[in-house]
C-alpha cells in the first residue's frame, strides 16, 4: 500500500539541534475488556502515557474504558467504526467509518479531543486523508511494527521493538482485535504476549534513555 502524507515518526531534533529521545507507544484495535485494563495498569505502574487508536464499535461497548484512558492521561484516537479496509470503500462509507468512530468516542467521553486517525491495515488513500483532515485529525502511521498481533512470542516482540526503536519512533502494538479477525475460543490468549512484552519494553526503553509519551503530548 502506498504510504501517503501521514506521520510515521516524530522529528526528534529541536530547533537548537539537541536530540529529544522521546518515543510514542500506540495501541490499536481496542478497547478490549480483557487486555486494555491490563495495559492501562502497566502504563500506570510505569507512569507513562500512550495513544489508543480505538475501534468505534468497541468504544460503544466499553465506554468505561474510553473514560479510563482519558482520566489516566492517555490519548484516545480514531481507528474507524468497524475496521474496514478503507481503500476498498467509497467516499460515503469512508466518511461514515471515520465520523461515526468520533461520535462513539465522544459519546463515551464527551469533550474528548480526537486529534489523530490511523487507517485500518495502514491502508491510506487520498480520500481517507481528506476526510481525516476535514474532521481535524492528523493521519498517523508507525515506524516500529513488531507484529505483536500475530503472537510471534514475547521475546520476538520485545527484541523487534528494541532493535528498531530510535528517537521519534512511533511503535505499533495492539490491545484488541478487529471484529472480523476474532476466532472462537482464542479470546483469552489474544493479546497476552503483547501485555507481557510491554512489561519488559517499558523498563528497557527507560534504561536506554528514552522517554515514553502519547502523541497528544507532542503535536
Ligand atoms: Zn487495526
Amino acid at each position: 500500500m502506498k504510504q501517503l502524507n501521514c506521520k510515521c515518526e516524530v522529528p526528534s531534533f529541536s530547533a537548537d539541534g539537541t536530540e529529544d529521545r522521546r518515543v510514542y507507544l500506540t495501541f490499536d484495535d481496542g478497547p478490549n475488556p480483557l487486555f486494555t485494563p491490563e495495559i492501562l495498569d502497566l502504563l500506570a505502574e510505569h507512569r507513562v502515557s500512550a495513544t489508543f487508536f480505538v475501534i468505534g464499535a468497541y468504544a460503544k461497548q466499553q465506554p468505561e474504558l474510553i473514560r479510563r484512558m482519558v482520566a489516566e492521561g492517555h490519548e484516545v484516537a480514531n481507528h474507524t467504526m468497524t475496521h474496514l479496509d478503507l481503500s476498498t470503500c467509497g467516499l460515503g462509507e469512508i466518511e461514515r467509518e471515520i465520523l461515526e468512530a468520533n461520535s462513539a468516542i465522544r459519546m463515551a467521553c464527551p469533550g474528548a479531543p480526537v486529534r489523530h486517525m490511523r487507517a485500518p491495515f495502514g491502508a491510506w488513500t487520498e480520500e481517507v486523508l481528506a476526510v481525516s483532515t476535514k474532521a481535524e485529525m492528523a493521519p498517523v502511521h508507525w515506524s516500529v511494527d513488531p507484529r505483536d498481533w500475530s503472537r510471534p512470542g514475547v521475546d520476538a516482540i520485545v527484541d523487534s521493538v528494541l532493535a528498531s526503536v530510535r528517537p521519534g519512533a512511533i511503535v505499533l502494538l495492539h490491545d484488541g482485535c478487529p471484529p472480523d479477525e476474532l476466532k472462537p475460543g482464542s479470546h483469552a490468549s489474544l493479546r497476552d504476549q503483547t501485555v507481557e512484552a510491554l512489561s519488559r519494553i517499558i523498563p528497557a526503553l527507560h534504561d536506554g534513555g528514552f522517554s515514553i509519551h502519547s502523541l497528544a503530548q507532542h503535536y
